[in-house]
């Protein structure tokens, strides 16, 4: 495990690239309404990040191991889909859905790694409560995130958070974003405390809790990219970039 310590130059940037990708998803997230479909969202979304002199990082990235290229520029997954969701034009989003939205931009040779899960119109009380949960567990991730602290640290205060109440993905974490979209340490969404790697001020990394109504267990989908529970549920998935400080983390991707 080699760990990347960013310097002020690479802090800077990445700074920057945030700010960037949080006004992106801030737009796409008010585009979100009934009837319009994932493959508009997806091309509306990559026209805003070439408009912001940005790259989507996500666009044809393909990770050690996965069968093909990912085709979009923004993973949009639905209701029982988790993340990695493909927009397509048949995908139309309805009144009562849950999308989550999940970017990663590379501003000027640099990474930073967004998600959020909005509402399509008006959605059931237990899905609000499932939203602002997932939400509340990343708040209470980064907390946990401060220098000297350890990745277990991080997910032993989300998964006590969670309480079972709600079903952690396991298979799928948060990490170390700047020089590559997916770096060094692995930041799950469970652990224990005082284990892991130990948080070093510099350290930039993504924090992403994904929350199931049910079950923990996840499956991949027919497309081979789109990730969603085995047992129907619905999930959540919020995620910010963080710079690990001596105090309270900076979120970078607001
Ligand atoms: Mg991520």
């Amino acid at each position: 495990m080699s760990v990347i310590i960013k310097t002020k130059e690479q802090i800077e940037i990445i700074r920057e690239g945030g700010k960037i990708l949080a006004k992106v998803l801030v737009r796409v997230a008010k585009k979100v309404a009934p009837s319009i479909s994932t493959f508009e969202l997806d091309k509306y979304t990559h026209d805003l990040i070439i408009e912001e002199g940005a790259t989507p990082a996500f666009l044809n990235y393909r990770p050690d191991g996965a069968p093909k290229p990912f085709p979009a520029s923004i993973c949009i997954s639905v209701n029982n889909e988790i993340v990695h969701g493909i927009p397509t034009k048949t995908r139309i989003l309805k009144e009562g859905d849950i999308v989550s939205l999940d970017l990663g931009i590379k501003y000027k040779g640099l990474f930073t790694d967004h998600a959020v899960t909005v509402p399509v119109g008006k959605i059931s009380k237990k899905d609000q409560k499932l939203l602002d949960d997932t939400k509340k567990a990343l708040e209470i991730g980064i907390w946990a995130a401060r220098g000297g602290a350890t990745v277990g640290d991080i997910g032993h205060a989300i998964e006590s958070f969670v309480n079972r109440k709600y079903g952690i993905v396991r298979e799928l974490s948060g990490h170390g974003v700047g020089v590559k979209i997916h770096e060094d340490p692995y930041i799950p969404n469970y652990g224990k405390k005082g284990k892991g790697q130990k948080l070093i001020p510099g350290m930039i990394v993504a924090i992403e809790p994904m929350l199931n109504i049910g079950k923990d267990d996840i499956t991949v989908a027919d497309d081979e990219w789109t990730i969603k529970t085995v047992d129907g549920s619905r999930s959540a998935h919020f995620e910010h970039t963080i710079l690990i400080t001596e105090g309270d983390a900076e979120i970078l991707t607001k």
